[in-house]
């Protein structure tokens, strides 16, 4: 069977071939508008300022040869270097190579929950610098390579310093990362020790990422590659790989229900355009699915707009011990909104308290010990569960996006059963026998 076109790239107001071989990426689009423009390290329109988006040419694809290749392909994120925008030598150039990690059937939790319908586990904390974050990073750097910028930089919530710190260290270049100044040590010391620059700035997220978008304007950032911000647009590919691996896990089937965390919100839009990809590829069949999105109390305006029945999401000041997804300021909090109403999910949120419950929870049911933000969906899906939203005979997919080594301030409390003399009647006395 021969593959449609995701998105027509035969239009005639197609601006000629772009220059830069970034594989199957064809141009930008604008996501409000349409408008469409050459590749290039630009992220928002010149005629409305909505965001771009990658416009691909899957034309060619063939259904089950690109199954064969895909299975065929490393056991990293390059299997589907066909669907991605990057050049099709990519695995043999330096990069950390996330990606492929496990799917995880979690019963012990399934029982605990009364999930009925099989739930799983993606548990990305198995990745290079332990976080979904290599994912986007590794998409952005082939852009980097690609524009010939020779710094690599970010605004951080943390996980994406590391991020940038360790790939543009093994691809050799140079990386200065900005991240607010009070993040968690494990975030702090991750992000430093692959040697590159790394600041705290005096603010929150939305701080930094503001001071970032005054040095991309300024003589001070020429030549400086900012993976969420003028390299976005590819950057923000790589959430799709999430979704292809968990279909190809699954046995090439999509879930029914998956539960994404948000933070600025571009992981959870681009894992459902890497599901549509899918059903238009001929890859999965046709068949619905529900996104829920989930935000930590102290820092929910996406969750807050969705209850509200709003369009817009209103900033909200963030205060959560869930600082991977502290941005109070949602870049694509709109879109979200949209692919919940549109798939027939919802938007939710859980105190601080829930989040270190669900944490221990997971931990001691399945072995996984997720950052704040895996606490954050899997309270989430507790409390969607709890309230009749979320369907527990359905096949549910939850992210785990982070590594709790991380962020162990958040279960502080957890330590030593009991500490003995090293005898046995002192081991018998501490009632351990
Ligand atoms: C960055 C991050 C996310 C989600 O980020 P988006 O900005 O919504 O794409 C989720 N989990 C962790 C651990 C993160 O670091």
């Amino acid at each position: 069977m021969a593959v449609q076109t995701v998105e027509s790239t035969t239009d005639t107001t197609a601006s000629p071939a772009s220059p830069v071989d970034l594989g199957p990426a064809a141009a930008l689009n604008c996501r409000e508008c349409g408008h469409r423009v050459p590749l290039g390290p630009v992220f928002a329109c010149e005629e409305c300022f909505g965001p771009l988006e990658i416009a691909y040419d899957f034309s060619a694809y063939d259904t089950e040869e690109l199954r064969k290749r895909i299975e065929a392909g490393p056991a990293n994120i390059w299997r589907y270097a066909p669907l991605l925008p990057v050049p099709a030598d990519v695995a043999d150039k330096p990069n950390i190579n996330p990606g492929w990690t496990k799917l995880v059937k979690a019963d012990n939790l399934a029982r605990e929950l009364g999930v009925t319908g099989g739930l799983y586990v993606k548990d990305d904390s198995g990745n290079p610098t332990h976080s979904f974050k290599d994912r986007v990073v590794a998409q952005a750097i082939e852009a980097a390579r690609a524009f010939g910028f020779t710094t690599l930089s970010c605004s951080s919530t943390g996980n994406l310093a590391g991020a940038v710190g360790a790939a543009a260290a093994r691809a050799g270049f140079r990386s200065c990362v900005f991240i607010p100044h009070d993040l968690e040590q494990g975030k702090v010391v991750m992000a430093a020790v692959y040697g590159g620059e790394l600041v705290g700035i005096e603010g929150n997220y939305d701080d930094v990422n503001r001071f970032c978008s005054e040095l991309i304007g300024d003589s001070a950032g020429e030549g400086w590659g900012f993976v969420n911000v003028n390299l976005r647009p590819y950057y923000a590919e790589g959430s799709k790989t999430l979704a292809y691996e968990i279909c190809e896990q699954l046995g090439w089937r999509l879930p029914d229900q998956l539960v994404v965390p948000i933070a600025s919100g571009s992981q959870l839009t681009k894992i459902d355009k890497g599901l549509q990809e899918l059903i238009k590829l001929g890859l999965v069949e046709d068949k619905p699915y529900k996104i829920f999105g989930a935000q930590a109390e102290g820092c929910s305006p996406v969750s807050t707009a969705y209850k509200a029945g709003h369009d817009v999401v209103r900033p909200q000041k963030p205060d959560t011990i869930a600082k991977s997804l502290a941005i109070g300021n949602p870049a694509d909090g709109p879109y979200v909104l949209d692919i919940a109403r549109r798939t027939g999910g919802a938007v939710e949120d859980v105190t601080d308290e829930q989040v270190v419950d669900a944490i221990k929870l997971l931990a001691r049911t399945e072995g996984i010990f997720a950052e704040t933000a895996g606490g954050v969906t899997v309270g989430v899906t507790k409390k969607l569960i709890e309230d009749g939203v979320l369907d527990p005979s359905l096949t549910t997919v939850v992210l785990n996006t982070g590594d709790g080594l991380k962020t162990l301030d958040a279960v502080a409390g957890t330590g030593l059963t009991a500490t003995i003399r090293p005898n046995l009647d002192s081991f018998r006395e501490a009632g351990l026998a």
